[in-house]
């Protein structure tokens, strides 16, 4: 399966700001998306966790994010077919942004868990500077190995 993720300006901006606030520290939440097509799906929101930023997984239990989902749900109608969790991001300060083995095992983990999550993208990300925007990321999908994604990055503002 070929996966497209889109990132929008805006989106990007809000990521940058919480990357310079966590200068060297390792940062990373979840990631909201719009399913545009099957396989192409747009990030509309995340979460920031910057209070656990240290390299560990970011494979998080739903219910601690709790407010964070609900009040996105709310948003977008609860149209949970269309709009929903797509994934993690993490960064990836003063390093490249290529998933760790550590990265890559937790997110099997959770694509092949017990979790009802069959399939998740995996975003890492570096502004070690505030001009600079790298990122790369991953497809998992339960009972497949992990494929790299295609990021497209968009300069609009409304979606
Ligand atoms: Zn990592």
């Amino acid at each position: 399966m070929n996966v497209e993720v889109i990132l929008n300006l805006p989106i990007i901006d809000r990521m940058k700001t919480s990357l310079h606030r966590a200068a060297d520290r390792e940062i990373g939440g979840v990631l909201m998306a719009r399913q545009i097509v099957p396989g192409c799906f747009e990030i509309i929101d995340f979460s920031v966790d910057e209070l656990t930023g240290e390299p560990a997984h970011f494979v998080r239990d739903p219910a601690l994010h709790n407010s964070f989902l609900d009040e996105f749900f709310e948003r977008t109608g609860r149209d949970y077919e269309n709009c929903n969790y797509i994934g993690e991001w993490h960064s990836h300060p003063r390093l490249p942004v290529i998933p760790s083995i550590t990265d890559l095992g937790s997110m099997e983990n959770l694509v092949n868990g017990e979790r009802n999550i069959p399939f998740a993208v995996l975003l890492v990300v570096r502004s070690d500077i505030p001009p600079e925007f790298v990122a790369t990321a991953t497809f998992h999908h339960r009972g497949a190995p992990p494929a790299p994604a295609r990021i497209s990055f968009k300069n609009r503002r409304h979606s």
